[in-house]
């Protein structure tokens, strides 16, 4: 069994590095990829300990870029892995510039939240996160005030997009991540891609294949979000473009509650090492 998504403190989960490599090893997870968003201090604070474990440690990212497609603009998902030494040190720029934009679009949230009758300071929600404050550290702090009853219910009424106080980040064009990933040394994997929301498979393929034309290198099949029909679906579709398979749980502790690392939703994830195999093969024969 192996895990190629999990979250640590550094961005939005509640594990330390420490104690995410030490789950892994006791749940019997035999590689983890760690892949905070927008930051690789997890991995790095991970690394000696996974290596006297002897866990398999990769080196990961998720990162927020925005496509068009449907009714207009979307967030999505984007993993990147680096298989073969860590990312460039350009890459690792690029991500700092990431982090820029989320601060500023964090003290835009705070102010609007303030507009929206809330009392929520940024000092409150950075004292939450370490290398990054994410919508699930603001949400801890709209629960510990009393104005939600739970993190589900802080995204419905205040952070989500469809709610009245959310404001949009400036992200990435995935088409420019996709070659900054390429770029700095990574393959590029389509996160979780059963929340793009597509109702109808062909636009789902037709959509996922347009980012396999401008360089995307895999698309993730297993994810504690997919079920039985979407994960097969998913498989048929990276056999037909020809890309690569990787699937993780989308690991965050108590911020994600209900999931296990390793197994997702109930044991609904389940990712073999030839997953794994076939990643490393691949980025062996392209170098
Ligand atoms: P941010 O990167 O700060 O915009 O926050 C995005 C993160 O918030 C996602 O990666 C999820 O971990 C979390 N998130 C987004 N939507 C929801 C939701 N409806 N319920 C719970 N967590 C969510
Ligand atoms: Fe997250
Ligand atoms: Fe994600
Ligand atoms: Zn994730």
């Amino acid at each position: 069994m192996i895990d190629l998504h999990s979250h640590t403190n550094e961005s939005d989960g509640t594990f330390t590095p420490r104690e995410l490599v030490e789950t892994a090893v006791r749940v019997g997870v035999e590689a983890l990829g760690i892949t905070d968003h927008d930051t690789f201090a997890g991995h790095e604070l991970a690394a000696p300990v996974a290596q006297q474990h002897g866990l398999d440690l990769i080196c990961g990212i998720e990162l927020s870029t925005r496509a068009q497609f449907g009714k207009g603009q979307k967030t999505v998902h984007m993993l990147a892995y680096f298989l073969n030494g860590g990312p460039s040190p350009e890459f690792r720029a690029w991500v700092a510039s990431l982090l820029a934009s989320r601060r500023e679009r964090n003290v835009r949230l705070i102010r609007s939240l303030n507009e929206h009758g809330i009392d929520i300071s940024l000092g409150e929600v950075e004292a939450m996160g370490r290398s990054l404050t994410g919508r699930p550290h603001f949400a801890r702090v709209l629960m510990n005030k009393g104005y939600v009853g739970s993190t589900e219910e802080a995204f419905r009424k205040y952070l989500a997009e469809s709610a009245p106080s959310f404001v949009e980040r400036d992200s990435p064009e995935i088409v420019d991540a996709i070659r900054e990933v390429a770029a700095g040394g990574g393959v590029s994997v389509l996160a979780h891609p059963v929340r793009l929301g597509f109702r109808k498979p062909e636009e789902e393929e037709q959509f996922i294949g347009g980012l396999a034309a401008k360089g995307l290198r895999g698309i993730e099949v297993w994810h504690s979000d997919h079920n039985a029909a979407n994960t097969a679906r998913y498989f048929g579709i990276s056999q037909r473009l020809g890309l690569l398979r990787t699937g993780g749980t989308d690991f965050h502790g108590a911020n994600k509650p209900g999931l296990e690392l390793g197994t997702g939703r109930a044991g609904n994830v389940s990712v073999n090492h030839e997953v794994l195999d076939e990643l490393r093969a691949a980025v062996a024969v392209a170098r």
